[in-house]
């Protein structure tokens, strides 16, 4: 199915989704997860568009009513955060899975970090 594209959302629609984002992923509870996508389909389907993309991430608006997803435009390897340097796996890890697609061989795995960073990286299955 293609993206329909009718307008951008504004400026300031802009920002309450990368607000949104960042509480978040500094906040890291479930509540700002739920108000998060909630926030960003919002605005998606205001503006009857299916995705947005921004500098370093994309959203778009899933099958599901009310749903979303978050997918990073850039890659990075390794075990910790290019920005601020945190672990991406452990229990105590403030980095968060925003979304993960699916291939047959490996997964691409969107991480956002609590310094607000968002990326994807190719994980092994
Ligand atoms: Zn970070």
């Amino acid at each position: 199915m293609p993206a329909q594209i009718y307008a951008f959302p504004s400026f300031e629609d802009q920002q309450v989704i990368r607000t949104a984002i960042e509480v978040f992923l500094t906040s890291q509870t479930g509540a700002a997860r739920d108000r998060m996508l909630k926030t960003i389909r919002a605005v998606l389907d205001r503006y009857r568009i299916s995705r947005f993309c921004f500098p370093d991430y994309i959203v778009e608006a899933t099958k599901m009513p009310g749903f979303c997803t978050v997918r990073a435009r850039n890659f990075v390897s390794g075990h910790r955060c290019p920005w601020c340097g945190e672990f991406l796996y452990g229990l105590n890890s403030r980095i968060r899975i925003l979304s993960i697609q699916e291939r047959k061989d490996y997964h691409l795995v969107t991480y956002g970090c609590s310094c607000g960073r968002v990326f994807a990286k190719y994980e092994q299955l």
